[in-house]
């Protein structure tokens, strides 16, 4: 992880500050602002956005608001407001302002009425089907509408009566007056406030007539005297309407600049999208394990820190592309790696009798916290004659590369002895229930004086010395690059990318870690707490990640065949 996950490295929106404030243009202050639209839960393109506003506020000590971009009543609510800040909060920000674009209704209103008096807007009563046709398109120039001419006094006439509730939705619109020629369609006369008769979450029923994101959104910029004000790339086109209004109306003119935005494969980065998955119930909700939302990664035990991690290791660039998954898992392990204490688990256990440990006998065995950072100290592993072991760990008939557990095969159980298989016991059906197994009690610790060589290692747990629990194993959601390419989105979704096992065992002190921390099951991978579903009464693991990467050889022999 080294030095990128505590700074991130210089991107070309660092170095256009760094210029303006060497030029002196924004008076020697950065300001920025994270602005969602309360319409849905933040996912991992937010993060970007997140990390690179607060980042860049923080880096050159200015400032960042959270403002809600809460202009679209009928899909905005109060539990996605709340949703927004707790998760802005756990990737480690506090804003400097906590702001709403309904806040500055009346002033968006004021700012209407000057371009009305400068003649730089209209009140035009086509219907929306007209609208659009006058628009013209791309390769043919727009028409101006019947209404353009209409005198100041009756725009303002009609404005306020507009504001007033005296006309049904979609009768008028008001209409900036630029040029239906343009080459740009954003600039050939569009919307800036249009009727809705629905109640605003915050306004109530104040307003009938709100403001579209081209009008509301440059406003809300200048009214908090934002210096650089960041945005994907799908509003480039829209850079010259946000310049326009703010030179009509002479304010305080903020920089936009346009960054490309995450596209990450194997998943689904769009409120609306994310939204329809659940009202399809794809999965069961917005803190779903397998979604990308930050509520999803949080549930799932990914550290905030492996996110700031990717969101570096990815940058800042000008131009879309797609970003591998693989590597924003690695991110996650890395940063894990590093941090996560280890335990042993069995998550489909097999019974083992040490036929020669004595019946009542048991010790403690010890083991580090963390090969990686020795200062985490150790702990200790009953063990007893009576174990499991992973059933994945035993074959009866193993094949050439198999180096575990067989028949008079010996291997070594990870801090503890070696073990020789002596007998396979099954049930009337022919399932194998248990093995009876010789230790080496002169293995203690995993070594023998004689040095002989063993294989395999495995790990188990002590049946007098562990306790039950479920764990959910989550995989990928999708298991096609772009899920969205598929017409019918169920067919993209990956039928393992959630398995649950209901009798595994896991160490006792393993019960105890706090919500929202993550330890290593040895060989299993890294686990978590559910948030939701665990309890005193019941253990709910959730697997965060595996400890390798087991799509690299998928998508690798997939391509392969296709060649
Ligand atoms: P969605 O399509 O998921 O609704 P959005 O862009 O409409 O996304 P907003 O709530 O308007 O969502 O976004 C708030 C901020 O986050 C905006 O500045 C937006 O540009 C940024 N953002 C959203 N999605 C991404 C992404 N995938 N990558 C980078 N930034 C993003
Ligand atoms: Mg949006």
């Amino acid at each position: 992880m080294g030095d990128s996950s505590s700074e991130s490295k210089s991107n070309f929106i660092q170095q256009i500050i760094e210029q303006d404030l060497r030029a002196g243009n924004t008076e020697g202050k950065v300001y920025t602002r994270f602005p969602p639209e309360p319409n849905g839960h933040l996912h991992i393109g937010h993060a970007k956005s997140i990390f690179l506003n607060f980042g860049l506020a923080k880096k050159f000590n200015g400032c960042c608001n959270l403002r809600f971009d809460d202009t679209n009543p009928e899909k905005e609510n109060i539990e996605y407001i709340e949703a927004i800040k707790e998760y802005v909060q756990w990737l480690g920000f506090e804003w400097d302002r906590l702001c709403y674009a309904s806040d500055y209704f009346e002033q968006f209103y004021g700012y209407a009425v000057e371009l009305i008096k400068k003649e730089h807007a209209y009140i035009c009563s086509l219907n929306a089907e007209d609208i659009r046709r006058y628009r013209g398109t791309l390769t043919e120039a727009g028409q101006n509408s019947p209404y353009r001419n209409r005198s100041v006094e009756e725009n303002l006439d009609l404005f306020a009566r507009m504001r007033a509730g005296e006309f049904e939705n979609g009768s008028h619109v008001l209409r900036a007056k630029i040029d239906m020629g343009a080459a740009n369609l954003n600039m050939r006369d569009p919307t800036i406030y249009r009727i809705r008769h629905t109640e605003h979450h915050r306004t109530g029923s104040q307003w009938c007539i709100y403001p579209t994101y081209d009008f509301s959104h440059c406003l809300s910029d200048a009214i908090e005297g934002i210096s650089h004000s960041l945005c994907t790339l799908e509003f480039e086109d829209h850079r010259p309407l946000y310049d326009w209004f703010l030179e009509m109306l002479e304010t305080h003119h903020p920089q936009q600049i346009e960054f490309a935005r995450l596209q990450l494969n194997y998943s689904i980065t769009s409120k609306r999208k994310l939204k329809s998955l659940i009202d399809e119930g794809i999965v069961a909700d917005w803190d779903d394990p397998r979604l990308m939302t930050l509520a999803g990664m949080k549930r799932r035990g990914i550290p905030p820190l492996a996110i700031e991690d990717f969101c570096n290791r990815i940058g800042l660039t000008k131009k879309d592309s797609w970003i591998d998954m693989a590597l924003f898992e690695n991110c996650v392990r890395d940063t894990l790696n590093q941090t996560a204490q280890r335990a042993m688990a069995v998550i489909e256990p097999l019974k083992v009798v040490i036929e020669n440990y004595p019946q009542d006998q048991e010790e403690q065995l010890a083991a580090a916290n963390n090969p990686n950072d020795p200062q985490a100290g150790v702990r200790k592993i009953g063990f007893s004659r009576d174990i499991y072991i992973e059933r994945e760990d035993f074959m009866e008939v193993p094949p050439k590369k198999f180096f575990r557990l067989a028949p008079g095969r010996e291997v070594r159980l990870k801090y503890a002895y070696y073990i020789t298989c002596e007998k396979v016991v099954k049930d009337n059906d022919g399932n194998i229930i248990e093995l009876r197994c010789r230790y080496d009690p002169h293995s203690r610790g995993g070594g023998t004086a004689d040095k002989r060589k063993v294989k395999g290692t495995i790990h188990w747990l002590s049946a007098k010395h562990s306790e039950p629990a479920e764990m959910r194993l989550y995989d990928r959601l999708f298991n096609v690059e772009n899920p969205l390419a598929n017409e019918d989105i169920t067919a993209a979704v990956n039928p393992t990318s959630l398995q649950i096992k209901h009798h595994c065992l896991v160490e006792p002190s393993a019960t105890q870690i706090p919500l929202g921390v993550c330890l290593q099951f040895e060989r299993l991978g890294y686990f978590c707490l559910d948030s939701r579903d665990h309890s005193s009464k019941r253990t709910v693991f959730n697997r965060t990640i595996t400890l390798r990467d087991s799509w690299a050889k998928i998508v690798g022999t997939k391509k392969e065949q296709s060649q």
